[in-house]
């Protein structure tokens, strides 16, 4: 199929965090049947920047589930935790533009913007730093690193507005967005010790794993507009999107790892076959989906 996309690779994002629920099932599956449409790679990258929740236990399920779903993907998997060297490349990049500075913020406050930083902001409202260090001094900025503070890298929001103006994407689903550059705050790119988080790795890593369409979750809207000014800063492909529609669960709330959603493993346990799995969010919601990739 020939659209207009740089590539027709798509990929599959799992943080090792947790097992797979039937949330990433449907994730995963309308990403693999979309490169199959467009005659593309399905990619698997693993998101397993976070050290200390991240496993090889969770690594192993997701292989595990993603086999018996007969989802096959190409053997070059990416594991973020093995390209660091990229990420703080980028980092330099946004330095030299002056796009980035560091703050020193108390560690409650940096440590709660890090933690949100190292996982995807699903369904995030942009929590607007006050901007605290984006007033130091050249000066005061060099002390503070002299003294071995810990401190994160936080995008200079105003000055990359100012650079590039209005900002545009589209959504295969959704329609065409506009940057809401006046709601975001100078959200953490990476810190000190991990030169990294989940906007700039993922960013990053669509561009070099040469993805043309990504597809997620809806409740990553907001995470595009993010992923749009880095590419724009830094000079990157953009890919297509399509974000899809939700599973929630009988009370109507999105499926996750920290609901305690059903997981794969449990299903396969209980004796589903993985079309009764297939069947609990319907073929025809994936084929729906298919269709808007024209
Ligand atoms: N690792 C992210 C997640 O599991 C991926 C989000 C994305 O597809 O960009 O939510």
């Amino acid at each position: 199929m020939k659209l207009n996309l740089y590539s027709n690779n798509t990929r599959f994002a799992p943080s090792p965090t947790g097992h797979m629920h039937l949330g990433h099932v449907f994730s995963a599956l309308f990403a693999y049947e979309a490169a199959k449409k467009l005659g593309g790679k399905f990619i698997l990258r693993i998101e397993d920047i976070d050290a200390q929740r991240s496993s090889k236990l969770f690594e192993d399920s997701i292989y595990e589930d993603l086999d018996w779903l007969e989802i096959n993907f190409s053997k070059e998997i990416r594991y973020q935790s093995e390209h660091m060297q990229d990420y703080k490349a980028a980092i330099n990049e946004l330095l030299k533009l002056d796009m980035v500075y560091p703050c020193f913020c108390s560690r409650s406050e940096i440590k709660a913007e890090i933690l949100r930083a190292g996982n995807a902001p699903h369904e995030e409202d942009y929590s607007v730093y006050p901007g605290t260090c984006r007033r130091l001094s050249l000066e005061d900025r060099k002390d503070k690193m002299e003294q071995n503070l810990s401190y994160a890298w936080r995008l200079n929001i105003r000055a990359a507005s100012k650079k590039f103006g209005n900002l545009f994407w589209d959504d295969m689903r959704l329609g065409k967005h506009t940057v809401p550059v006046g709601i975001i705050g100078d959200i953490v790119l990476a810190r000190k010790d991990i030169p990294t988080s989940y906007h700039l790795s993922a960013t990053l890593d669509d561009h070099i794993q040469r993805i043309g369409l990504v597809t997620r979750g809806e409740d990553l809207v907001n995470a595009t507009h993010i992923h749009k000014i880095l590419q724009t800063l830094l000079g990157l492909k953009s890919p297509k999107y399509l974000h899809h529609p939700l599973i929630l669960d009988s009370n109507g709330v999105r499926l996750s790892k920290r609901t305690r959603a059903q997981t794969i493993k449990s299903l396969k346990a209980s004796g589903l076959k993985r079309e009764d799995v297939i069947d609990l969010f319907g073929k025809e919601n994936i084929l729906t989906l298919l269709n808007l990739i024209k």
